[in-house]
């Protein structure tokens, strides 16, 4: 009996100590999200030759670890997929700007449970309408731990603005706030897609693509930020596969075109060079930017990807 209890406190010693050392040894002080908006796999990692997303491919990939089952798993729309990020949960949101989510997220518990202000996180986006990130409506949390938005030509509603100036902006930010965490959309290639310009749908995937090298290799260059930034690399929705409704051009049902996008993620806490074949989804991403980042998500409905993790 003595011994059966001396070996069960052997575990729960050497549990608990396991999981606090695994917890401390996480590296990431800042997280990144970069949201490409509304690519179809089909056109990125699902082409096999991976045409359009060359840099993805042969450098960020190696450093990283890629989902190729990532879904939108609720609204396959700009504010939904983009709810389903920062809130981790799938919210029926109005698309045009007009509605904020339901639910907290991650800036506003960042900033509420570090007790920073509002320029340690923020929301940059080439789409006006995406300012409603930055609050919610839950009453314990409406106005409240607001994170810092530049959202848009000058804010919701205005219009959208090109990738260009958005990803500018990010990198002053950078260099003049050093926030910790931070979405960034940028608005192609959807805006192509819904334009029916095939072309510049194509080159929409393949600036993202580039933007993405750049703000990583930015990353490292940066000594405030190097060694210690995650980055993860994701789209809102996809678009309908060719052969629903108008194809390419549009996106918002419950086809495999919407539905199938991919998550790249990379830093300092995860693999390298791995590919994942199992199912994840957006709301997984809110809850693993709080478990990085040490706080609770209590309204998250989404899990930690701890596969992700060294
Ligand atoms: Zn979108
Ligand atoms: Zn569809």
């Amino acid at each position: 009996m003595l011994k059966k209890l001396f070996v069960l406190s052997l575990i729960l010693v050497l549990g608990f100590s396991f999981s606090s050392k695994e917890k401390s040894k996480i590296q990431s002080e800042n997280i990144i999200v970069l949201v490409i908006d509304g690519p179809r796999y089909t056109e990125t990692w699902g082409d096999s030759t991976h045409a359009h997303i060359p840099n993805m491919y042969s450098q960020l990939l190696p450093q990283g670890v890629l989902y190729q089952d990532f879904r939108n798993t609720g609204f396959t729309i700009t504010n939904g997929g983009h709810t389903a990020i920062c809130t981790g949960v799938d919210q029926n949101i109005d698309n045009t700007g007009k509605e904020i989510p339901q639910f907290p997220s991650v800036f506003q518990y960042y900033i509420k449970e570090k007790k920073v202000d509002s320029t340690k996180a923020w929301v940059i986006t080439s789409k006006d309408k995406l300012e409603i990130l930055a609050n919610c409506k839950d009453s314990l949390w409406h106005n409240k731990y607001r994170p810092a938005a530049n959202c848009g030509l000058s804010g919701n509603p205005s219009t959208y603005r090109k990738d260009k100036v958005t990803m500018n902006h990010v990198y002053e930010v950078m260099k003049k706030h050093q926030p910790n965490l931070m979405i960034i959309n940028l608005k192609e290639p959807d805006f192509s897609g819904h334009t029916a310009n095939w072309k510049g749908y194509l080159k929409g995937i393949e600036a993202g693509d580039k933007y993405a090298l750049e703000l990583w290799n930015t990353i490292q260059n940066d000594a405030h930020y190097k060694g210690k930034t995650t980055l993860f690399i994701t789209s809102d929705h996809g678009r309908h596969l060719d052969g629903v409704k108008n194809g390419y051009i549009n996106h918002g049902c419950d086809c495999e075109g919407c539905r199938h996008i991919n998550l790249l993620a990379l830093g300092p806490d995860f693999k390298q060079n791995k590919i994942f074949t199992h199912q994840r989804n957006q709301k997984d991403i809110a809850s693993t930017i709080a478990y990085m980042l040490s706080f609770q998500m209590a309204t998250s409905k989404g899990e930690v990807m701890m596969e992700m993790f060294k």
